[in-house]
C-alpha cells in the first residue's frame, strides 16, 4: 500500500516509512490526515481482516491526530483570552488523555510527546501554542504534585516510559500468559531477566522494554517490583522522579477560598517568581528597572509586595481589616505564621484568600501601571480587595462554619 502513488504518510511518520504500529491487540494506522491516504489505509485494513478474521473493535477505535489536534484546541483557546485557571485545566485535559489512554498502550515517539510538552508549557506561560517567551519556573517543576510546590502536570516523557514498566513487572512476576511465554521463548530462554541483555537484531519495542527495566533496576530490586501485587504507573513514576522536598504553603496557594484566578499568581509570588519591573527591564520590555508605581529601585523580588511602600500600605490595611498582627516582610513568612497562628481554621483560609486578592491585584495594578500609566489608591485598591474577597467567599461558604466564625464573617 505505501508504494502506491496516491498513499502518503503521516508527516512525521515519513522518514521512517511508518504505516502502522502494533502491540498485543492494539493497532495505530497512521497515514497523511487526507480523503485517498485514509482510504487506502483502510482498504489495506480490510484486506488483513478478511485474510485473517481478526476484526477492529468499533467502540474502541479512534482517529488520533494527537499534537495538531491539541494545537487546534489550544488556538481556539488562546483566542478567547483564558485565565490562568482555564488554562491549567486544559493542559491537565490535554496531558491526562494522553497518559490515560496512548501513553499506557504504546512507547509514543519521543520527538511527539517532547512536541506536546513544547506546547503545553508556550500555552502556560504566553497562552499561545507556539511562543518563545521564557517561563519562570522550569517545566519540571510545574510538573511536580501541588504538595511538592508544582502545579501537578506530569512528564508525559517519563510517565510514558514508566508504563512500559508494566511489561518489565509482568515478566519479574511471572505472569502467566502467553506473551510472557513468547519472550521467553524467543528472547530470554533460560537466562535471568534481571541480567538479560537484548542481542542487536532484537526488535525496537523489545529493546525499549529492556531499556526501561535497567531503568528500573535503579529503584527496585527484582523481589521488590515482583512483589507489587499490580503495576501502578504512579507509584512507579514517583519513584523514578525521586522524592522531591516538601514545601508547606500548598494548601495556601490552593485554598479553597481563593478566588482561582488568583492562585496562579499567588503560586508564583510564593516562590519570589513574579516577574518584576526589574525583570521587564532585563528583557528590554520596561527601560526602567525601578518600580512604576512608587519610582523606587526594584532590586530584589521582595520589592512588588512588602517593600514597596504602595502595596505594603495596602496589606497592612488589609491585615487590619481581618486582625492580622504579625509583621514580617515577605509572603511566605507571613502565610507560615497564619498557618501557625491560634485562629480557626476558616479564619485562616480568609487570611489565605485575602493574601492571594491582595497579590493579584497589587501585581494587576503594576502591570496596569505598565501599559496605561495609571493606578488605584491604596484606598480603593483595598476596598477592591474587601469586595472580592466578601463576594467569593459567600458564595463557597463552608457548611460547618462555627456561629462564632460566620457572626465574625458578617461584621467584616
Ligand atoms: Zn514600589
Amino acid at each position: 500500500m505505501s508504494e502506491l502513488s496516491h498513499f502518503q504518510f503521516h508527516p512525521r511518520c515519513k522518514e521512517l516509512k511508518l504505516t502502522h504500529l502494533c502491540f498485543a491487540d492494539d493497532l495505530i494506522l497512521c497515514s497523511k490526515g487526507e480523503f485517498p491516504s485514509v482510504y487506502l489505509l483502510l482498504q489495506a485494513f480490510k484486506l488483513f481482516s478478511n485474510s485473517s478474521g481478526l476484526l477492529a473493535n468499533k467502540q474502541k477505535s479512534a482517529i488520533y491526530c494527537c499534537v495538531d489536534k491539541m494545537v487546534a484546541r489550544i488556538k481556539v483557546w488562546s483566542s478567547r483570552n483564558p485565565s490562568y485557571t482555564a488554562i491549567m485545566q486544559l493542559i491537565n485535559s490535554v496531558l491526562m488523555s494522553i497518559h490515560m489512554y496512548w501513553a499506557q498502550v504504546f512507547i509514543l515517539p519521543k520527538k511527539v510527546l517532547q512536541e506536546v510538552t513544547k506546547v503545553c508549557r508556550a500555552f502556560l506561560w504566553s497562552g499561545q501554542a507556539y511562543s518563545q517567551k521564557n517561563s519562570n519556573i522550569s517545566w519540571e517543576s510545574s510538573c511536580c504534585d501541588k504538595k511538592q510546590g508544582g502545579l501537578g502536570f506530569r512528564d508525559v516523557v517519563k510517565w510514558n516510559i514508566t508504563s512500559i514498566g508494566k511489561y518489565v513487572w509482568a515478566i519479574a512476576s511471572k505472569q502467566d500468559n502467553v506473551w510472557i511465554k513468547w519472550v521467553h521463548a524467543v528472547y530470554i530462554k533460560d537466562g535471568d531477566w534481571w541480567e538479560y541483555k537484548p542481542v542487536a537484531s532484537a526488535s525496537w519495542y523489545w529493546k525499549k522494554i529492556c531499556a526501561m527495566k535497567e531503568r528500573l533496576k535503579l529503584v527496585y530490586t527484582q523481589t521488590k517490583l515482583a512483589a507489587m501485587p499490580h503495576y501502578s504507573v504512579k507509584t512507579v513514576y514517583e519513584k523514578i522522579i525521586g522524592p522531591k522536598p516538601v514545601i508547606r504553603w500548598d494548601n495556601m496557594v490552593w485554598n479553597r477560598l481563593n478566588i482561582p484566578k488568583h492562585r496562579f499568581v499567588c503560586w508564583l509570588a510564593v516562590q519570589d517568581r513574579l516577574q518584576t519591573t526589574a525583570k521587564l527591564a532585563r528583557f528590554g520590555v520596561s527601560n526602567t528597572a525601578n518600580c512604576l508605581i512608587c519610582g523606587q529601585a526594584d532590586k530584589d523580588h521582595k520589592h512588588p509586595l512588602f517593600a514597596c511602600p504602595y502595596s505594603s500600605r495596602c496589606i497592612s490595611a488589609l491585615k487590619t481589616w481581618l486582625g492580622i498582627t504579625y509583621s514580617t516582610g515577605n509572603l511566605k513568612q507571613l502565610m507560615r505564621c497564619i498557618a501557625h497562628g491560634r485562629m480557626s481554621k476558616f479564619r485562616k483560609q480568609v487570611s489565605f484568600a485575602m493574601l492571594a486578592a491582595a497579590v493579584y491585584d497589587v501585581w494587576s495594578s503594576r502591570n496596569g501601571c505598565f501599559w496605561n500609566a495609571s493606578f488605584p489608591t491604596v484606598q480603593n485598591m483595598v476596598a477592591r480587595v474587601k469586595q472580592n474577597v466578601r463576594d467569593r467567599i459567600l458564595v463557597v461558604l463552608p457548611k460547618n462554619v462555627t456561629r462564632r466564625d460566620s457572626l465574625w464573617f458578617a461584621t467584616l
